[in-house]
């Protein structure tokens, strides 16, 4: 793995490799062939950045808790096998392959991750456990990559983890400020599964789920959903970045189940 990562052209290839050598390559002069294999600060400075820009819609709390998991993981395993080097195993850890590029923009991936906030926190977790435990026993340097795709696949469970519990009283959201905007312009996409929409609903409900059943004309769901107790305040259609009609799918439910 070091000799392909001082496979840049610009590095010098040392004889004997010491601890500096190798926190100098993982840190600044990675270079490989995988995607992301890269600078690992400058992934961070431009993976913080993206946050800062678009932190309502990026799930940082996967990336947070993946690097906690990590970093927690290295010091177990270091008690469990004395004699290592603890920063090494860190910096191995945390930094190696593509791993930082993952944990910033392919861990949350908003498609294939929970839409709640402790569905990601969780879903953070179990990938920097997995992906210490695939790295360490299975000898796969590429473990983060493994681990997310184990991980993508409890998303559909982890989406119920976390999901506030419906109520009929009204409690008004803090929403972010109104943009102008031509209404006759307005053109809608595809769901970014930000989960915007669950945290302003003033009745605690899950808009894109309701949504989502309605499609698919899923009457027990709706009913579990329970989508009668919107009042169509609208603030999940306000703040969805795609421009989804949340409000006219989830009060056409409403309708629907009271026409059953
Ligand atoms: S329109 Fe209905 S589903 Fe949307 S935020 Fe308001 S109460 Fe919730
Ligand atoms: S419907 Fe809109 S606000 Fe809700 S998760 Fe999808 S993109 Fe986000």
């Amino acid at each position: 793995y070091l000799a392909g990562c001082f496979g840049n052209p610009s590095s010098v290839i040392p004889n004997v490799v010491t601890q500096n050598d190798v926190f100098n390559l993982l840190i600044f002069s990675k270079f490989h062939t995988w995607i992301g294999g890269a600078c690992s600060l400058a992934v961070i400075i431009a993976g913080i950045a993206l946050f800062v820009l678009a932190r309502r819609y990026i799930k940082w709390r996967i990336t947070v808790a993946y690097f906690v998991a990590v970093a927690l993981m290295s010091v177990i395993l270091n008690f469990a096998y004395p004699g290592g080097d603890l920063l090494l195993r860190l910096g191995f850890e945390l930094l190696i392959g593509s791993s930082v590029f993952l944990a910033f923009f392919m861990a949350t991936d908003p498609a294939s991750t929970p839409l709640t906030h402790l569905g990601q926190l969780i879903f953070g977790v179990g990938l920097g456990v997995l992906t210490v435990l695939i790295q360490t026993y299975m000898g796969f340097l590429g473990g983060s990559i493994l681990a997310l795709v184990i991980m993508n696949l409890t998303s559909p469970v982890l989406d119920r983890v976390g999901k506030w519990k419906p109520t009929t009283e009204s409690k008004e959201p803090k929403l972010p400020k109104a943009k102008a905007f031509a209404p006759e312009k307005v053109k809608t996409y595809e769901c970014i599964r930000c989960g915007a929409c669950l945290r302003v609903c003033c009745h605690k409900l899950s808009p894109i789920l309701i949504n989502q059943a309605f499609v698919k004309q899923d009457f027990d769901a709706l009913i579990k959903l329970n989508a009668d107790y919107c009042t169509g305040c609208g603030h999940c259609s306000f703040v969805c970045p795609s421009r989804i009609d949340l409000k006219g799918s989830v009060l056409r439910s409403k309708a629907m189940l009271k026409q059953q």
